[in-house]
């Protein structure tokens, strides 16, 4: 039977915009390596070793194949693979983490790949340089070895839509984006952190997706704008969203010319535009879209990437990189916002029956204030190396603000005595629970800022679980509850001589844009592909 051609599959759209590629779809190898305890080391260890045998031995076969199809030259790289995986150095390294973590040798083997294809990555000699693909490439193909699993002959090394059952947040981050054209999920929502993360990349995305298996290696198109997956397009359909693709482009390049341009109405109301990151990788993004700040440092993406906590160093070095980077330019650091829909192993949270009603976010921080005062201490440090703002989420209580502030007051008198130097950072709560609306006028005089999350506020106000696909219907980002409690907002914050800015999805939502300047919104921080449409609908506005 001839297979069907142009199989639309309709899902819905978490970021608009069109790919044209293959469909990849996610193999176990793309996931996240799991680190176990192991009682029997010993017996961890003979499983790397006959792991390796076996990953030799496909080596031996490959290389056979290769010396057939393409000749000696090219066939050599398999032989290379194979003297690498006997490498003293690199076993040694797998062996000692076995045996001194009493961890499983997936976890050695992924482990050791990482810090070995990071040392050569950092040489300078070129052909060193590239021998960190080759480390990563046996790494992977000794994990997969470990897995039970045979190889994977549809992956590739182009470009493709990524197709999954569903991404993690800490999944997602780890995917190579320059490999990514679009992202489809069969499960997800539209709210969910993973289609935030993908706006926040600025790539075409499609959740809830009942696409079935088998797809791998297709020919697709990602509609990301009418939330639909085509398989298999047929000349017609291809050359209508080539067009389509083209059109894209040219809105992007006619936006460029608004990228250093001010935020500001034709009348002359100036407000600022900020971005949205989750990481120092993402601040490229946000300088090459001329946000003026950053409005939203998802810190918590920095513990996600970790399988531990991440040391006050590594934090410190992070901040004061994105910092640096942003040269003098706002960059607003939330601090950790953890629980509900972004769980960590090592925190070892309990199951609970509404996450989002839960052990979350500046209640883990005020309850585990040793966590809370190694992430202080490395924003304070970093505050020193550029325009650091700090700002607290899912706020409900006056007192919940006076003990950050005590617990920050504590920081600084170590930091002080320790003779390590600090700036002097903005200090604002986030305005995402109805509790904090009302309250807003007892909570303003004791910050610097309001930055409104609107998908929190939206979820709590509406009561909809933000992560229940079912409920996306019901889910009104327009709800007059949610605008005027914006509304109440800006107010009190204005009352007590305090900026307010929005930093949740609905600050890039151009059909709302004018509302929120006439609002008397001081500042809006979207994802950085959102920083121009939104700089546009002002410039346009009297
Ligand atoms: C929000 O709730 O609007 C927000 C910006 O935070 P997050 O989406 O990370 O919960
Ligand atoms: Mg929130």
């Amino acid at each position: 039977m001839a297979e069907e051609r142009n199989k639309i599959i309709e899902g819905k759209s978490a970021f608009s915009g069109i790919a044209i590629g293959p469909i990849r779809e996610l193999t176990k190898k793309n996931k996240v390596v799991r680190r176990n305890h192991v009682d029997d080391a010993d017996a961890e260890l003979k499983r790397f070793e006959s792991a390796k045998e076996q990953a030799i031995e496909e080596l031996g076969q490959l290389y056979e194949k290769a010396l057939a199809q393409v000749g000696e030259e090219n066939a050599a790289i398999f032989e290379v693979h194979q003297m690498m995986l006997e490498d003293e150095d690199y076993c040694d390294s797998v062996h000692n983490i076995i045996t001194s973590q009493q961890v499983n040798a997936e976890y050695a083997v992924a482990s050791t790949g990482d810090n070995f294809s990071e040392m050569f990555a950092s040489m300078d000699d070129e052909y060193m340089k590239a021998r960190a693909a080759d480390v990563k490439d046996i790494s992977e193909r000794l994990i997969r070895v470990l897995e039970g699993k045979s190889e994977d002959v549809g992956d590739s090394q182009e470009a493709s839509i990524i197709l999954a059952d569903d991404l993690a947040p800490s999944e997602t981050i780890q995917l190579d984006r320059s490999k990514i054209l679009a992202f489809v999920t069969r499960a997800g929502s539209t709210n969910s952190h993973t289609a935030i993360l993908a706006r926040t990349m600025n790539i075409p995305a499609l959740v809830c997706v009942p696409a079935e298996e088998g797809l791998d290696g297709k020919q697709a198109i990602v509609d990301g704008k009418q939330g639909r997956l085509i398989v298999d397009p047929d000349e017609a359909t291809l050359k209508e969203y080539e067009a389509k693709l083209k059109e894209e482009q040219r809105h992007r390049e006619l936006l460029v010319a608004l990228k250093d341009k001010a935020t500001r109405t034709k009348s002359g109301r100036e407000i600022r535009l900020y971005a949205n990151i989750g990481g120092v990788s993402d601040v490229g993004a946000v300088l090459m879209n001329g946000a003026e700040g950053i409005g939203l440092f998802r810190s918590e993406f920095l513990y996600l990437e970790k399988d531990e906590y991440p040391s006050e160093e590594d934090q410190f070095q992070a901040y004061r990189k994105v910092a640096e980077m942003m040269a003098g330019k706002q960059v607003i650091i939330r601090t950790l916002d953890i629980g509900a829909d972004k769980k960590i192993d090592y925190f070892s949270l309990d199951t609970e029956e509404n996450p989002a009603l839960g052990y979350r976010a500046v209640r883990i921080c005020l309850d585990r204030p040793e966590i809370f005062k190694t992430q202080l201490r490395a924003l304070y440090r970093a505050s020193a190396y550029g325009n650091i703002a700090i700002m607290v989420p899912m706020i409900i209580s006056r007192w919940e603000v006076l003990k950050v502030k005590d617990i920050i007051e504590e920081v600084k008198a170590e930091l002080t005595a320790q003779k390590i130097p600090f700036g002097n950072p903005e200090f604002g709560i986030m305005i995402e629970t109805p509790a904090a609306v009302v309250i807003a006028d007892d909570l303003a005089p004791e910050v610097d800022f309001f930055s409104i999350g609107t998908n929190d506020l939206t979820q709590y106000t509406l009561a909809i679980d933000r992560q229940n696909a079912k409920l996306d219907t019901f889910y009104d980002a327009h709800h007059p509850a949610v605008l005027k409690m914006i509304q109440m907002i800006i107010d009190s914050a204005h009352k007590a001589g305090i900026w307010a800015g929005i930093c949740g999805e609905l600050g890039a939502d151009t059909e709302l844009t004018e509302q929120f300047v006439n609002m008397g919104i001081d500042e809006l921080s979207v994802s950085p592909a959102m920083v121009l449409p939104v700089r546009e609908r002002v410039v346009e506005m009297d």
